[in-house]
């Protein structure tokens, strides 16, 4: 509405007061919302390195909300990673996975509902997978150490007959409505390495986000998702490799918008009688791979739990098998798109590469002979 004025253009008098007023106040305001949220905000970039998971994590938020700083941010990403390690690792006092490993049959263990999405996930994936993935196989992994480099002894027979005994997902039932886990058979056990760290990583975007985070990496031992890209200017793309699972280089960087999770043979193995065994088991005969894929990293465009998932039972398929279960899903799991990346081994060097991409639905694989940038370990 315009402005009335009086004849000869001065503005009313009486309306001084309340305008001076409302400015005053005004400004206040202004300064309380902003002072308090975002004026006085510390908008520098912030880092955090951490274990977590028995692994080393990361979180980089670049860039903040108008209210919340990027410290503030990374500290709950942080926060949010622990949560799950606390809930979903083997040994600690407020673990869902350590009760329900401490159970009896048939007794069911009540589980929170982070666990209960993972747990879900995982069975979906043993499912759809034919078996190659399965979060049970903790009695059979139990009975080799992975950490030990040079082995010189294998279990006995029957104690691997025993073990393989106790796994088997479908073994693991389960109550919707009670969010309830037990066990159907003696001496099983969950574990949920092979998918957990994928979702702290998720877990952890999602905080970033709800939080109004606009750009941040958050990476949990090579797991990896962002959000948004790197402020610039100009704003840039961020960046992702991946590393030679034999030399130790970078074989390909490449620009990263969703996840990326990479699992392989060259952290977690022991040689016994001149072959690598690595710590990744094949549930369809219980034992653990044998040099073959030496590493498989995944790119999916939402999901990092959905990317480690992968990775895992790709390691089990191989790129037979493999392939096959990408094009059966094409349509279903792998409907929004997704990237695999798998590097085959022999002799201690590379074989090739077989890269299978999944886009609208169709799946094109391609292979190439990548070289070795350092001489084979
Ligand atoms: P990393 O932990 O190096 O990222 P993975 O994501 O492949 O590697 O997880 C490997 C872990 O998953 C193993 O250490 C074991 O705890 C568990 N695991 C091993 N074999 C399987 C399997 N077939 N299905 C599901 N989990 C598995
Ligand atoms: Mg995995």
């Amino acid at each position: 509405m315009p402005e009335q004025r009086l004849p000869g253009g001065a503005a009313p008098p009486r309306r001084r007061f309340p305008l001076f007023w409302a400015l005053i106040a005004g400004s206040a305001g202004y300064l309380a919302v902003v002072g308090a949220g975002g004026f006085f905000l510390d908008r520098s970039e912030a880092e955090r390195t951490f274990q977590v998971m028995t692994t080393a994590a990361r979180v980089v938020v670049l860039k903040g909300s108008a209210t919340v700083a990027p410290a503030r941010l990374a500290e709950m990403a942080e926060q949010a990673i622990r949560e799950v390690d606390m809930l979903m690792g083997p040994g600690g006092e407020e673990s869902d996975v350590r009760r329900l490993n401490a159970a009896p049959a048939r007794r069911w263990v009540e589980v929170s509902p982070h666990t209960w999405n993972v747990v879900m996930d995982a069975l979906r994936w043993h499912r759809l997978s034919g078996g190659a993935f399965d979060p049970t196989i903790w009695p059979v992994k139990r009975l080799f150490n992975f950490k030990k480099r040079a082995a010189d002894t294998w279990p006995g027979e029957s104690e691997l007959a025993a073990a393989r005994a106790a796994v088997g997902a479908d073994k693991l039932l389960y109550d919707r409505e009670g969010m309830r886990l037990a066990w159907d058979g003696d001496g099983m056990a969950i574990d949920l390495g092979a998918i957990a760290k994928g979702y702290g990583v998720d877990r952890a975007i999602e905080v970033l986000e709800a939080n109004g985070a606009e750009s941040a990496l958050v990476d949990v031992g090579g797991e990896v998702r962002v959000l948004g890209m790197k402020p610039g200017p100009p704003s840039a793309p961020w960046r992702a490799g991946i590393r030679h699972p034999r030399g130790g280089g970078i074989v390909e960087e490449f620009d990263l918008t969703g996840a990326v999770a990479t699992s392989g043979d060259y952290e977690n193995f022991f040689f016994y009688d001149g072959r690598r065994f690595t710590h990744v088991i094949d549930p369809r005969d219980g034992l653990p791979l044998a040099e073959g894929v030496a590493s498989v990293t995944v790119r999916h465009p939402g999901s990092c739990m959905a990317a480690d998932a992968l990775a895992t039972t790709m390691m089990v398929l191989g790129p037979e098998e493999g392939k096959a279960f990408l094009a059966d899903q094409a349509l279903g799991l792998f409907s929004d798109g997704v990237r695999v990346d798998m590097f085959l081994a022999r002799g201690g060097g590379l074989l090739k590469r077989v890269a299978f991409l999944v886009d609208q639905g169709v799946l094109t694989v391609e292979e190439s002979f990548p070289g070795d940038p350092d001489p084979p370990r």
